[in-house]
């Protein structure tokens, strides 16, 4: 950390910045320039964060240097992270050296809408089937989802398929309901920085999807992980979703330089949603073309066996031909960028 003296800050000023780290057991080395002094500290950071520095007289400003999260970043763990999904046995990996494919359906609709929806996913190669039981509406008057209900139709075509299940939970009194059915828990964009859903998520004993705020910054993504890791599980997977930009060509911009940023600052895996990004269709297969050429660790999209009676964002569901392009790309072109395919190493984590 670095405190910024202002020019017109006096000896005495410097001096009583120098006792209050002290008096932490912080090091405080004072670096006088011609205009300005500043003062560099070194020790525990959460010490000289409850001095308030901003607040004494004569300094100008404090600077952080090393990442606000722990646990999340490579500094406490260099290599990137694996996460494995689904029972013991049949997992699948998420991680730095192979490539999965999520697929399913927006919303639970009805068993036979699900298990379609899942079939279409298994034969364009997803390895992991998604699907919302509880829907974050924007309109409370929009369809809310299944419920519980919507939870034993997965488990059961998850059964179906051998496909491990990833569905959303917006409610932390829902956790332990969705723990129960899910293989993995997804905290959707409105929910990025619910930090008692978070905090319960962390406590499940599942791996954790989490999508970025759609205004977060990275760092303020890689936080709301730190909540979760801060439970004690560092099975969080993360997913870039697109962020509010000017553009309103598509529904939301997909930031697919996060991904290199996000896997040079931290350990963690790191999917990226076309479909929730784009909220179109046609543009679902490039940005899943660029997400595997930024080197992203796997790609989640919606399919639906019917868009036009989807409940939920039927524009960007694929199907047909649509997804057999997908289903050719995700196939193909991870080995270009030096990916295996999930699928080959199923069960072995
Ligand atoms: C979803 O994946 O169904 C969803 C609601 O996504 P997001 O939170 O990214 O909008
Ligand atoms: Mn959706």
């Amino acid at each position: 950390m670095v405190v910024v003296m202002s020019p017109d800050a006096t000896a005495e000023d410097v001096a009583h910045v120098v006792e209050k780290v002290e008096g932490v057991g912080g090091e405080a080395f004072v670096s006088k320039g011609v205009v300005r002094t500043i003062i560099g500290l070194v020790g525990d950071l959460e010490s000289f964060h409850h001095l308030n520095l901003r607040t004494l007289k004569g300094v100008a400003d404090v600077h952080r240097i090393s990442d606000p999260y722990k646990l999340v970043s490579r500094q406490h763990h260099a290599d990137r992270s694996t996460v494995w999904v689904g029972k013991e046995g049949k997992r699948v990996p998420i991680g730095p050296d192979t490539f999965t494919f999520l697929a399913g359906p927006c919303a639970v609709e009805s068993a036979e809408q699900t298990l379609e929806a899942a079939r279409m996913a298994q034969s364009a190669g997803a390895t992991i089937l998604r699907g919302g039981a509880y829907k974050p509406r924007t309109s409370p008057y929009a369809f809310q989802g299944l419920g519980v209900k919507g939870l034993e139709i997965l488990a059961d075509v998850s059964a179906a398929t051998g496909l491990p299940v990833v569905t959303e939970v917006v409610d932390a009194r829902d956790v332990p309901v969705v723990a129960e059915h899910a293989d993995m828990l997804q905290i959707g964009t409105r929910n990025m920085a619910n930090f008692g859903l978070l905090q319960a998520a962390g406590d499940a004993g599942k791996p954790v999807l989490l999508k970025r705020g759609m205004t977060a910054t990275i760092e303020e993504w890689l936080m709301a992980a730190e909540y979760i890791a801060q439970r004690g599980n560092l099975d969080v997977v993360l997913c870039e979703r697109g962020i509010r930009t000017f553009e309103p060509a598509t529904r939301n911009t997909l930031d697919v330089s996060a991904v290199p940023v996000v896997q040079a600052t931290s350990h963690l895996p790191i999917i990226i949603d076309p479909s929730h990004a784009a909220g179109r269709k046609d543009l679902v297969v490039p940005l899943s073309r660029a997400g595997i050429a930024v080197g992203a660790d796997g790609v989640i999209v919606d399919v639906h066996p019917d868009p036009e009676t989807a409940l939920c964002d039927g524009p960007q569901a694929l199907l047909g031909a649509d997804l057999r392009e997908l289903a050719q790309a995700v196939r193909r072109l991870p080995e270009a960028v030096g990916r295996a395919q999930a699928h080959d190493f199923v069960g072995r984590g």
